[in-house]
């Protein structure tokens, strides 16, 4: 099956585009953010940790987000592939996940790194805020987000490049220009 890592900065159109390959490929989609405000939702014991990183823009602890992965990844093996879309953010979070992969017989089949200018990033992320109301699209919380990624999530593209799987997107302005560059290098792997 395909294992695709969908990559970027906060605001990069990570679910736009994993939306259009679920559509095209029928892969099955992690979103572990949605997934974790899924659980807040719910009430459960990892919803509750989570919220107080999520508000103040700072990553859930390795070890939490890890072992949701494995579960949620074991639900979709029938599939013809899955999407791991933020995740990993952390090197302990991409070792963990090739890790996982390899037990199972799987691997990275590619990385799509998303790359958009932070006055884009920043201007989408405002729209989203009046749109979706995330407790975490505010202006405060975004910026602390970028720092968290610049810092903590960023460096994960020489790891990537290093397990020769990185493939790179950058936005011209023109969205569906870049769906069809995704689509086909994900038809060539
Ligand atoms: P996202 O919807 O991917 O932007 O994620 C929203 C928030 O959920 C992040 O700012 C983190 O607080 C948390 N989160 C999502 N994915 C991860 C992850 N892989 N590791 C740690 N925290 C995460």
């Amino acid at each position: 099956m395909d294992n695709i890592v969908i990559f970027g900065a906060p605001g990069s159109g990570k679910g736009t585009y994993s939306a259009a390959l679920v559509d095209r490929f029928g892969y099955d989609h992690i979103s572990t953010g949605d997934v974790l405000r899924a659980e807040i939702k719910a009430g459960t014991e990892l919803g509750k940790i989570a919220d107080g990183y999520i508000k103040k823009g700072q990553l859930i602890p390795d070890d939490l987000i890890i072992d949701m992965l494995a579960s949620v990844y074991d639900t979709m093996r029938d599939g013809p592939g899955v999407i791991f879309d933020g995740f990993p953010r952390t090197i302990v979070q991409a070792k963990a996940l090739k890790e996982m992969l390899h037990k199972r017989g799987e691997k990275i089949s590619v990385t799509l790194n998303l790359i958009v200018s932070e006055d884009v990033l920043m201007e989408r992320l405002l729209k989203r805020a009046e749109i979706e109301g995330r407790a975490d699209d505010n202006e405060t919380t975004i910026k602390k987000r970028f720092n968290v990624y610049y810092t903590q999530t960023h460096p994960l593209i020489e790891w990537f490049k290093k397990e020769g799987v990185l493939s790179e997107f950058t936005f011209k302005g023109d969205k569906d220009l870049m769906i069809k560059e995704i689509i086909e290098k994900v038809e060539s792997i």
